[in-house]
């Protein structure tokens, strides 16, 4: 019998069900090995103790109705957790305990599952490398002093280090598909609207969503399902008919149309990348799809508006830490003093390169030469992309435009940091569903992802595409466990 780190979410979950394994001793392999890989620094906060205690309850009056049966599962630091520390990265909510769960991370609690921790990310999710965190560096199961990605660098990272079987991230311009990219995994960020934004610490409003990470498409097809609902505490949720993902999923891809856009051919992109992205086509031609040239016209300005959208709304956002409502204060002489010194000691760099921006654009006069002209080119990629669902049912491109760099490859030089995120933007502006799957590795031996662009509320097609194209690459993850060593 393979270990039980070793197995999947739904193998994990018919193992329960056929009492072949118990909620404790899986629950205990995980912490076991996450105590053993302190190296990785993922953990933020641990909720261990407490999650044997829970699975020991699971096992005592098993409920096997539940999709996640007494499965454990690590969350990224960004969902407020009811009474467990919730800190964003970030040393200005270093001692928050939210008073309320998430509505995501209750979805899960609800279908049976245990929280493992809290893991770590960019401050407030900004960032591409998991280096902008106040806790620290992570490091990536694929190779020492490399970073995992970012956002959700710690949830990538545990979950390719088996540290948890699955996990989930938030995607803001890519923090789900850029981090399961560089460490051969899955990540999906799905619809803005299909999963609740209650309750998760907010970066960017219009362009946050929560979505799966996972080591294979069927795990993200479960744990989507259960992940999305219909919110009346979020106004943005949207009521649609939500899918058994998992049970609909179908490799059968005959006769779909995937486009391929000539716009992200970049005359920079490494030739790995583009043959990886050539056999991509070439496995979806065998199963029967037909590929489309086409073109988005407006993506090349995708990344210069995400970066005037997003720090606006960051600025707005991030106006609540005042030393008054949350977390971190700084004693200071009078209110304005205690403000200034609670925001210059609480926030750190890139956080406040963001609010400076974003306060910037939104200032009068600059307002609608910035912010209003970046939201008129958010519209002009929506358009992009209406129009060509005209012809196509899914898009195929690259997840990201190299594979991992090295710790403090890129700190001093954040334009090309932001670089990274050229490929994951355009569909956060869009607001469509988009798929990350570990297609091959670099010459480094450093995984690479490709991307499945969906239409709107589409997430069943883009796993189909995706359970497909996984049946043909095969990709096998190597994780030589270096940190243990
Ligand atoms: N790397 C991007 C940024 O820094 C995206 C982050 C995210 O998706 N949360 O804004």
């Amino acid at each position: 019998m393979s270990e039980i780190i070793d197995l999947n979410l739904v193998e994990l979950v018919q193992k329960i069900k056929k009492k072949e394994l118990s909620s404790k001793e899986i629950t205990k392999a995980f912490v076991d090995r996450s105590e053993k890989s302190k190296k990785l620094n993922v953990y933020i906060t641990d909720n261990f103790n407490e999650a044997i205690k829970s699975a020991e309850n699971f096992d005592s009056k098993p409920n096997f109705e539940k999709k996640l049966p007494g499965i454990p599962i690590a969350v990224k630091d960004l969902f407020c957790t009811k009474n467990l520390r919730t800190t964003a990265g970030s040393k200005i909510l270093n001692n928050f305990v939210p008073p309320y769960e998430s509505t995501v991370t209750q979805n899960l609690w609800d279908n049976g599952a245990i929280l493992l921790g809290k893991l770590n990310c960019d401050e407030f999710a900004m960032g591409s490398s998991n280096e902008t965190s106040f806790f620290g560096n992570v490091q990536s199961p694929i190779g020492e002093n490399l970073v995992p990605g970012g956002s959700s660098g710690g949830s990538a990272s545990a979950l390719a280090a088996k540290l948890t079987p699955v996990t989930i991230g938030t995607d803001t311009g890519g923090s789900i598909r850029q981090p399961a990219s560089f460490t051969g995994t899955v990540g999906l960020k799905p619809t803005y609207g299909s999963c609740s934004r209650y309750g998760i610490v907010a970066f960017a409003s219009s362009l946050d969503q929560a979505g799966p990470m996972t080591s294979n498409v069927e795990d993200c097809a479960l744990l989507l399902e259960v992940m999305s609902s219909y919110d009346l505490k979020d106004s943005t949720s949207v009521e649609f008919k939500r899918n058994n993902y998992l049970q609909n999923l179908n490799e059968n891809i005959k006769g779909k149309k995937i486009g391929i856009p000539k716009e992200y051919i970049t005359d920079k992109m490494p030739k790995e990348i583009e043959d990886l992205w050539q056999n991509g086509i070439s496995y979806l031609k065998e199963s029967g799809a037909e590929i489309i040239d086409l073109s988005l016209p407006n993506t090349p300005y995708a990344l210069p508006a995400y970066y005037i959208v997003a720090p606006a709304e960051a600025s707005s956002n991030l106006a609540r830490y005042d030393g008054v409502k949350y977390g971190f204060r700084s004693n200071g002489e009078n209110l304005i003093d205690m403000y200034e010194k609670t925001r210059s000691e609480g926030f750190g760099n890139e956080v406040k390169r963001r609010i400076m921006i974003g306060t910037y654009v939104l200032s009068s006069g600059y307002y609608d030469a910035y912010y209003l002209k970046a939201q008129k080119v958010r519209r002009l990629i929506k358009n992009d992309f209406d129009e060509a669902y005209k012809k196509v049912d899914a898009i195929l491109t690259p997840s990201t435009p190299s594979s991992a760099f090295k710790i403090n490859e890129k700190t001093n030089d954040p334009v090309s940091m932001y670089l990274n995120d050229i490929f994951t933007v355009p569909i956060n502006l869009a607001g469509l569903p988009a798929i990350s799957i570990p297609a091959g590795l670099d010459k480094k031996g450093y995984p690479l992802g490709l991307q499945i662009i969906g239409k709107a509320f589409d997430e069943q097609n883009i796993l189909n595409i995706a359970y497909s194209m996984q049946k043909k690459i095969k990709f096998k993850n190597v994780i030589n466990d270096w940190w243990l060593k």
